[in-house]
């Protein structure tokens, strides 16, 4: 890896960020699949629409900078889909089994909020107009994300959770 100016910081960032984005357009319909509330599906799904749509703005931007995205893995995603499947894989009471879907997603999403605003930033500095504003869609979108998964979390997976097997 060469980091000699903060544009190969932010490529190296957008290419981090693809790698994680194209493993979770992978990974995210068997989350779905897995979840038991339709709530929790549907919020799954919906952001997995948008994950391909992430990746096609990555494109974009790579495009814009006559870059190649590809040549570098996200071993954190790897990692935090690895976790993912223990969840999926485990004994576990359906509401119960959601609720640590959804604390595993959250730790997806802010990771993902973590490198977007990061490279947001970066293309700030370095007047890249355009690419900031993709990479802004993007980063409200996993904010957005975020939230939607803590909402169905409060409102209806962590209370049915806390009954169950009692
Ligand atoms: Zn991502
Ligand atoms: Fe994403
Ligand atoms: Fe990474
Ligand atoms: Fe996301």
């Amino acid at each position: 890896m060469k980091l000699g100016s903060m544009r190969d910081l932010l490529i190296n960032e957008l290419k981090d960020l693809y790698s994680a984005e194209n493993q979770l357009v992978k990974a995210l319909p068997r989350v779905a699949k897995k979840a038991a509330t339709p709530e929790l599906q549907d919020a799954i799904n919906e952001h997995l629409e948008e994950t391909r749509r992430q990746v096609e703005r990555l494109e974009e931007i790579f495009a814009q900078l006559q870059e190649k995205p590809r040549g570098h893995k996200c071993k954190a995603m790897e990692g935090l889909l690895e976790e993912g499947k223990e969840i999926m894989q485990a004994d576990a009471e359906d509401a119960v089994r959601d609720a640590a879907l959804i604390a595993a997603c959250q730790r997806v999403e802010h990771y993902e909020i973590a490198g977007y605003g990061c490279a947001r930033t970066f293309a700030q500095r370095l007047g890249l107009d355009d690419i900031v504003e993709l990479l802004e869609a993007t980063l409200e979108e996993e904010k957005n994300a975020d939230l939607k998964l803590t909402e169905i979390a409060e409102e209806t997976i962590n209370v049915e959770a806390e009954v169950a097997g009692a």
